[in-house]
């Protein structure tokens, strides 16, 4: 059939009837494959949604930070709410960005200003696939003293052995504080190093995980710990976890049994048990 025939009879059964006739195994392939990038797209963007919810849930956020997670579909860009309240966020709050901070479709509503703490963190760490940023008081002390935050009950083994300090006054000078640029995203970034938590002097913390349920966790033990440091001060803290027991510690907790067994409760604490 010449070029010519096969487009006549495209224009009288219609392109779509050609195209199945001639490729017929390609098409479906190519269909599969979009309805799997489609479904992913959106399982991701209800588990950014549920991120939110339970970490707002959990006294993490409050009316103020965020949780993104990166596109399963393009490592390039992640999903984050509109500026909004992480408490009411829902599907149609979800925007897409690439790894410098850009919004990728048309859309006027407001994005975060910090929005580029997770760029930087998505770009610097292909190990990182969920981030959050929040200001958890609980946390804050560690920022303005010398006393670490490093573990000290079994739970909060999956943040890691150490947790780093970021002061924007460094490379920045007197700035309103808030990560409002690339430029401060990567240097944030940089601070993490490849850590899963860092602290931001006289502001909040940042967490990374593999996905959005060890993110949950290393969220919550973050806070957690720092509030049990703080009632363990006043009676004298003499004992951290050891870098032994981090180690074998967060490997337990960072497998899938526990991590899904933690997700589920939380989900269910939120109030969306069953999904
Ligand atoms: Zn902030």
């Amino acid at each position: 059939m010449t070029l010519a025939n096969l487009f006549a009879l495209a224009m009288i059964i219609g392109v779509n009837v050609v195209v199945r006739m001639l490729f017929p195994n390609e098409l479906e392939l190519f269909m599969e494959a979009e309805l799997s990038d489609a479904i992913l797209r959106k399982n991701t963007v209800r588990d950014v949604v549920l991120g939110n919810r339970i970490l707002a849930n959990e006294r993490v956020l409050d009316g103020f930070g965020h949780v993104s997670i990166r596109s399963p579909v393009d490592p390039d860009r992640f999903f984050l709410s509109r500026s909004r309240s992480p408490e009411i966020v829902t599907d149609s709050d979800i925007m897409e960005f690439d790894l410098d901070g850009i919004q990728i479709s048309e859309d006027a509503r407001k994005p975060y200003a910090e929005r580029f703490i997770h760029a930087a963190i998505y770009a610097a760490r292909p190990d990182i696939n969920s981030v959050s940023h929040h200001h958890a008081p609980a946390v804050i002390p560690f920022s303005l003293s010398d006393v670490q935050l490093r573990p000290a009950f079994h739970m909060a083994a999956v943040i890691g052995g150490s947790v780093p300090i970021w002061d924007s006054q460094h490379e920045f000078g007197d700035t309103n504080m808030l990560v409002d640029s690339l430029e401060m995203g990567r240097s944030l970034a940089r601070t993490l190093g490849n850590e899963s938590t860092a602290l931001l002097r006289g502001h909040g913390a940042i967490c990374a995980g593999a996905d959005v349920r060890a993110l949950c966790a290393i969220s919550v033990y973050m806070r957690d710990n720092a509030e049990l440091i703080l009632r363990t001060l006043p009676i004298g803290l003499s004992q951290y976890l050891t870098e032994g027991e981090i180690e074998k510690t967060r490997a337990t907790l960072l497998a899938d049994m526990p991590l899904d067994r933690a997700w589920d409760y939380w989900i269910a604490r939120a109030g969306f048990s069953g999904m």
